[in-house]
């Protein structure tokens, strides 16, 4: 390479069509997609709960069974977003956190929203619920959490709905 080499560049895009499958895990994505319920798996031996759910219990390996969940729970750790990819830049600030539902031993790792976002209407030990978007993909964006308090006036909204 001498010293007046000058390298030549061209902006272009690649469009990819692909697919890919959710696997055994695909249950959960049907079910918040058809039917707007949340299920997860209880081990066959030691009976855990997992949310999200695992195929085989993650503690004793054995094959674990689906189990419909309520879509209330609580906020164990939270955070508010203000960085982002841009398929989410329209939602900032908005809230995640791992939640533990009632009934699973597990949390699970979700966006939650706010009418009003400060720290401490998503703060650890408040109660959250489920809210459905009425446009569903199979996708862990069509579910997010809101505070209970809150689940009224968010399944009012057009584009959005309460579980069953
Ligand atoms: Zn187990």
């Amino acid at each position: 390479m001498t010293e007046n080499f000058q390298d030549h560049q061209i902006r272009d895009a690649i469009k990819i069509n692909y697919k890919y499958t959710m696997g055994g895990q695909s249950k959960f994505f049907i079910e918040v997609m058809k039917n707007k319920k949340l299920f997860g798996t209880k081990c066959t031996k030691c009976g855990k709960t997992w949310m999200p759910p695992r195929i085989n219990c993650s503690d004793c390996y054995e094959p674990a069974d689906w189990v419909e969940l309520n879509q209330t729970g609580i906020i164990q750790v939270s955070t508010i977003v203000w960085y982002t990819t841009s398929a989410f830049i329209k939602a900032i600030p908005y809230g995640i956190g791992f939640i533990k539902l009632d009934g699973a031993e597990t949390a699970l790792f979700q966006g939650i929203f706010s009418e009003n976002l400060v720290p401490s209407k998503i703060k650890k030990g408040k109660r959250v619920k489920a809210v459905f978007n009425k446009e569903r993909e199979g996708k862990m964006t069509d579910f997010f959490f809101v505070p209970e308090d809150e689940y009224e006036n968010w399944i009012s909204k057009p584009e959005y709905e309460g579980g069953v």
